[in-house]
């Protein structure tokens, strides 16, 4: 835990390799969000959210087709995703458009991912719980939400703090 360093660009793609992408800043933030939206749109217990500024992101080989439509708090969102093996690979959303949440489990490489957090634990499944609380990422001392915080920051600062070779500056 905690040896795994990546390098950038990080690469990834959807299932079929149809779509491909390339992110050349380095993420801003990893954390499982165990929400009930998540949990049908992953197929799994919770999904692998990885924000990355808009700038460091680029589609590098196919087109990712888009669903549109609301969040549950209403937010004009999409989900891009490989229109041959509907692979989903990231999200946006309109009034955030310096920032996209890519499905970290598409990167080529996930052997150093350490969530820093894990949100919305009030309909994690049941056996999550117990198994994240401890031992999921001893690493990140990754903090538990019932549903998320208020203000990220906080957050988004003890992300950069782990890998200090990305941001010198902090
Ligand atoms: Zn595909
Ligand atoms: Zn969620």
């Amino acid at each position: 835990m905690g040896e795994r360093r990546p390098t950038l660009p990080l690469t990834g793609g959807c299932s079929c390799g149809a779509v491909r992408y390339e992110i050349t800043s380095f993420p801003l933030l990893l954390y499982t969000c165990n929400c009930t939206n998540c949990q049908p749109a992953s197929g799994s217990a919770f999904a692998l959210n990885m924000p990355v500024a808009t700038k460091g992101f680029r589609i590098a080989k196919g087109e990712p087709k888009g669903w549109h439509h609301l969040s549950p708090s209403g937010a004009e969102v999409a989900s891009w995703f490989c229109g041959d093996c509907g692979a989903r690979i990231y999200g946006s959303r309109k009034s955030r458009p310096e920032s996209m949440n890519v499905r970290a489990g598409t990167l080529d490489d996930t052997s150093w991912l350490t969530p820093a957090a894990h949100m919305f634990m009030r309909s994690a499944q049941p056996w999550v719980a117990p198994w994240v609380a401890p031992r999921a990422s001893p690493a990140a001392d990754a903090e538990c939400h019932e549903v998320g915080p208020d203000d990220f920051r906080p957050l988004a600062k003890k992300w950069r703090a782990m890998w200090p070779e990305f941001f010198p500056d902090e």
